[in-house]
């Protein structure tokens, strides 16, 4: 059978010019980098490398950069630990309705525990509006978390002008940057971020590794005590054939990028040129155009379940997602197309198909012309559709 993978923004497969590179720090090069002899020492030096190619993709400093098992580790180490260390000077946070659960989940367990949290709404195409944001800054805010791109509905928030507002009121900013990366070119200092969070396996790396990247001079408290890896922000002997695996794809995500964000745009917007023009009833959530990630299709179908329509498409190869890969196996709505002012009845019959730089024309064509047929066979047994059409 056809196999298409059409849920990059949950995972990417890794490259084989990475698993080939990791293959030898498992086997070869296996030292402690903390280890002062040969075996710690080529295995700090490439390390150190890493650190540079990543740095390079977001235009930071190596210094800057402090490896975490992941994107949710940078989200908790950036909010709790700039919560903790700036409590003195305030203790209201500000973060939007749409976040990942990584920093909603985070602000909400501070909410809990003695900080005040204001969750910004965004308008029904998934965008957090700067005057909002204005409005909601106190003398005591001491942390701003936005992310760049939805994992969802892939809405690009106005992430520079965000930053020249909390820059000048001395307000640290956090960006979950796990989607755009490779995605969007993200510069780090002409964007005024404080606090930046990138993930190893959403562009091509392997799983289990991310990185934090903090600002010069900015301080931020530890949430784990130990050996003093990583500038003593996260202890720990450090996941060496993992984060020279994301140093690597940080590299060549940099090289694709250039060719890589046309080419998916292209399929991207005939994908949803495709689905609207065959399918009567559908919705695009998210907006068009430039403020959209390259890769993101979100669409709701009505009156038919987002669930049947993963398993249908799942029996003729194709691998696509409702909402987000946390939430589809529960029947919870998501909590971004709430946000974004859908019923809970249209939010249940979202599907997200989120492109990879594998995707062909020919995938597409394919799944324009599959998807129709499924939506008219479902909607035939949908008790919704039956009633409205009668
Ligand atoms: C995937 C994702 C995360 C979590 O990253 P992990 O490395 O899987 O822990 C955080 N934020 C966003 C926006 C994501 O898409």
């Amino acid at each position: 059978m056809r196999r298409i993978y059409l849920d990059h923004s949950a995972t990417t497969p890794v490259d084989p010019q990475v698993a080939e590179l990791m293959m030898k720090y498992y086997v070869e090069f296996y030292g402690n980098p903390s280890s002062v002899h040969l075996y710690g020492r080529e295995v700090r030096k490439a390390l150190d490398e890493a650190r540079t190619q990543v740095a390079t993709l977001i235009g930071a400093d190596q210094a800057e950069i402090t490896f975490t098992s992941g994107g949710t580790e940078a989200d908790n180490i950036a909010i709790q630990g700039a919560a903790k260390s700036r409590a003195k000077k305030g203790k209201h946070l500000i973060t939007s309705a749409i976040e990942h659960h990584a920093v909603l989940d985070t602000c909400k367990y501070l909410a809990k525990n003695g900080y005040d949290l204001t969750i910004l709404p965004v308008d029904e195409e998934g965008l957090v509006s700067v005057d909002e944001l204005k409005k909601a800054i106190r003398p005591d805010t001491i942390l701003v978390s936005i992310m760049h791109a939805n994992n969802e509905v892939g809405s690009i928030q106005p992430i520079e002008e965000i930053g020249k507002i909390t820059k000048e009121l001395d307000i640290l900013f956090h960006v979950d940057a796990v989607q755009s990366l490779g995605k969007c070119p993200i510069d780090v200092k002409a964007m005024n971020i404080d606090l930046l969070t990138i993930s190893s396996h959403k562009i091509y790396g392997p799983k289990g590794v991310g990185a934090l990247y903090i600002r010069k001079g900015v301080r931020i408290s530890p949430l784990m005590f130990g050996g003093a890896q990583e500038r003593k922000i996260r202890s720990g002997t450090e996941n060496a054939p993992g984060i020279i695996g994301f140093g690597k794809a940080c590299e060549l995500s940099g090289q694709r990028m250039k060719s890589e964000i046309p080419y998916l745009t292209g399929l991207r917007d005939k994908l949803i040129d495709g689905i609207m023009s065959r399918i009567d009833n559908v919705k695009l959530n998210g907006p068009r155009g430039q403020k959209r990630l390259s890769n993101n299709v979100n669409v709701s179908i009505n009156f038919i379940e987002g669930e049947s329509l993963l398993l249908s498409l799942d029996m003729i190869g194709v691998a696509a997602s409702s909402g987000s890969a946390c939430t589809s196996g529960s029947l919870d709505p998501s909590h971004v197309l709430l946000a974004m002012g859908m019923s809970h009845e249209v939010a249940h019959g979202s599907l997200r198909l989120s492109l990879g730089k594998q995707n062909t024309d020919e995938d597409i064509e394919f799944v324009l012309e599959e998807l129709p047929k499924i939506v008219d066979r479902l909607r035939v047994m949908s008790p919704l559709y039956n009633k409205t059409s009668c």
